[in-house]
């Protein structure tokens, strides 16, 4: 009978690689406590309407890119695609935003069906921060000085590129949309064909086309500056400011639309040009109108997410990911018979008491000292200890450095602890 294989484009994360993953969650989960972000887990299922309501019903998102089941007793629930709506619920759902500042963050899988490809997948992850009740461009710029300290702290900050650009209030966006769909309507023979269907439902994201007929018929196409609100230029130049005053650089890219509906003001990514096509390794941007759209009071909103796949590729392509995070143990207990067997089980238990941080294995199912040891060696442990007959007899283990240094010496069981505490932690 043929094996079941997992779904295309969903992966499993398998023991070699799940130390890269656990080491860059480490360091994200760190940055929050940094800033005093507190963590919020919503499910992994929404109601559909949900995201809809949100994310726009001309997005690529939902418009091809949901995975929609309908639920046993009626209506229609979605994997969710992206976490900022889910967030937005639950914390109107519990009253966290009312009268107070919520700085949250979250982390998990997402749901897109997208073609697969390097750095494109159905099952992908994120990390996502989201800020609630603060509409001044400080948070703004907190949100993108935080990101920048994670680039630095892994060591990619030279290959990260920092895009901005600012959307405006919601009428200066339907001002400048009329005159964009105006002015691309009467040149409609010149766009791709995916711009020509967006023309209808989501006309400002023709803007980013990759396509290079387009994007010249976008040079002559009206200036969203030219229709950006006061509120908007002033909110914008003082986080440019603040990000000079930081020394961090950034491209003012006014065709950057990110291609959710929500947006408002400020939005921004990180890209790179060493991961091909799928560049954009974090995105964020101002969501202020969107918790009323969701029925709840106004109150401003701001966020970013990043892909943990395009993350953990560009920080193997760029030799990042430190050595020492793949061996998971210290040391190999290997026994000899079945009285040594007995003992080992104890000793290791007992060293576990005595040394929490010890990464111990026991050698279990038996074997010769050959076989034994082999299996200590391409375990990774630092450290042998062996345990056969004559050591039981006069209470003493043989300690074996499997990785060079130091000699093979026999310590009393009462001082075992002390002595792989020294050479363990020198
Ligand atoms: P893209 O430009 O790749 O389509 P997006 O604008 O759809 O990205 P967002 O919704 O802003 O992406 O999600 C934030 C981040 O999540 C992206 O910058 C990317 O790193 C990651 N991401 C999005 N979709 C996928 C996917 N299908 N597979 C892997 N990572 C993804
Ligand atoms: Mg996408």
């Amino acid at each position: 009978m043929a094996k079941i294989k997992a779904v295309r484009g969903m992966y499993d994360i398998l023991p070699d690689q799940a130390p890269i993953w656990q080491f860059v969650e480490q360091q994200v989960r760190h940055l929050f406590s940094q800033y005093g972000y507190r963590e919020i887990r919503t499910p992994i299922i929404e109601k559909t309407e949900l995201f809809c309501r949100s994310i726009g019903t001309g997005t690529d998102v939902v418009e091809k890119e949901m995975y929609t089941f309908s639920c046993r007793k009626g209506g229609h629930l979605t994997l969710r695609p992206e976490a900022t709506a889910a967030c937005v619920r639950a914390v109107e759902e519990h009253g966290l935003a009312f009268n107070q500042v919520q700085r949250l963050w979250y982390n998990g899988p997402m749901f897109r069906y997208e073609r697969p490809q390097k750095g494109r997948q159905r099952q992908f992850h994120q990390f996502g921060a989201e800020v609630y009740g603060i509409d001044s461009p400080d948070i703004d710029a907190e949100l993108i000085l935080m990101t920048a300290r994670l680039w630095r702290k892994l060591g990619i900050e030279q290959v990260l590129q920092l895009q901005l650009n600012t959307l405006g209030s919601a009428s200066a966006r339907t001002a400048y949309r009329a005159e964009l769909v105006a002015f691309l309507k009467a040149n409609m023979s010149a766009l791709d064909t995916d711009s020509q269907r967006r023309l209808a439902t989501n006309p400002l994201r023709i803007l980013d086309s990759k396509d290079t007929a387009t994007q010249a018929l976008l040079d002559h196409a009206p200036v969203f500056l030219d229709y950006l609100d006061k509120e908007s230029i002033s909110h914008f130049a003082r986080l440019k400011q603040i990000l000079d005053d930081a020394e961090i650089r950034y491209q003012v890219n006014p065709r950057l639309v990110r291609g959710l509906d929500y947006y408002c003001k400020t939005v921004f990514e990180w890209t790179t040009d060493d991961l091909g096509a799928q560049g954009t390794v974090c995105g964020g941007g101002r969501y202020d109108g969107l918790i009323a759209q969701l029925g709840g009071r106004p109150t401003p909103g701001i966020g970013w997410a990043m892909g943990v796949e395009r993350l953990i590729l560009l920080l193997k392509s760029m030799q990042a990911v430190p050595a020492d995070i793949f061996n998971p143990l210290d040391v190999y207990l290997i026994n000899l018979g079945s009285v040594a067997a007995l003992v080992a089980q104890k000793l290791a238990e007992s060293l576990r008491d005595q040394l929490p941080d010890l990464r111990l294995q026991l050698h279990c199912g038996g074997g010769d000292f050959k076989s034994q040891l082999k299996k200590a060696d391409r375990s990774g442990a630092k450290v042998a200890l062996l345990l056969g007959e004559d050591e039981l007899v006069q209470e003493q283990i043989q300690v074996k450095p499997l990785r060079g240094q130091g000699k093979q010496q026999n310590i009393a069981f009462v001082e075992l602890a002390t002595h792989l505490q020294q050479i363990l932690c020198p």
